[in-house]
């Protein structure tokens, strides 16, 4: 025997009547939701109300769950498809912007989604963008587009390579602490008390890495 009842922020509690159980307890799983055991005897409305006494104890338990299992948890289709769209919009349109602005000329510019790279520049210079890169703060966005863009030059990560992007990210960022980018603010003002020889491209990455994509 069960009853369903629907809770405005927890959503359905299954309350489920079983013989041999001797006390209420409720059972929060990050899959199959919320749910009460009752012994036979006690009416689903007593146990109600004890439900509503630990209904702030379910959803503290619930928001560490999601916490827990944000990582493993699989993409929604909906939010990747609305993300793709929006990436489709904004990020050709500023990659054209920073490669005329600093010289460069690609091929062609791609939106996909996995999950191992932020950006990737082909051999023919085509220019892969991850579609994640629009959930991440602009001035980061822009840290990926300009690493794709000196891989036009430079087709590694050496000194060259790094010696051009920091050049890049320097004359870049400016733009944003003109804007009072708190951010950008942050990188410049940590980047000049470091030693070094590429400070931005270092925090930007080190930055980036805290940021999981979908
Ligand atoms: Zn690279």
């Amino acid at each position: 025997m069960e009853k369903i009842y629907s809770d405005s922020q927890i959503g359905d509690v299954v309350f489920r009547k079983r013989k041999g159980s001797r006390r209420i307890s409720i059972r929060v799983h990050p899959v199959k939701g919320v749910s009460v055991t009752i012994p036979y005897m006690v009416p689903y409305m007593a146990a109600e109300a004890f439900f509503r006494l630990k209904r702030d104890w379910v959803l503290e338990t619930m928001a560490r769950q999601k916490e827990k299992y944000k990582d493993v948890a699989p993409a929604d289709p909906q939010e990747v498809e609305s993300l793709r769209r929006q990436a489709k919009k904004v990020l050709p349109v500023r990659l054209a912007e920073l490669a005329g602005r600093y010289g460069f000329t690609y091929n062609r510019v791609a939106i996909k989604h996995n999950s191992s790279n932020w950006g990737s520049c082909s051999a023919k210079n085509n220019i892969n963008l991850n579609l994640n890169i629009v959930r991440l703060p602009e001035v980061l966005q822009d840290y990926i587009l300009l690493h794709e863009l000196c891989h036009l030059r430079h087709r590694n990560h050496g000194r060259e390579f790094h010696r051009l992007l920091e050049q890049l990210l320097a004359d870049n960022i400016k733009e944003y602490v003109a804007e009072g980018d708190a951010l950008a603010e942050e990188f410049l003002s940590r980047s000049s008390s470091s030693k070094s020889c590429n400070p931005l491209g270092r925090l930007m990455s080190g930055a980036l890495s805290g940021y999981r994509m979908l």
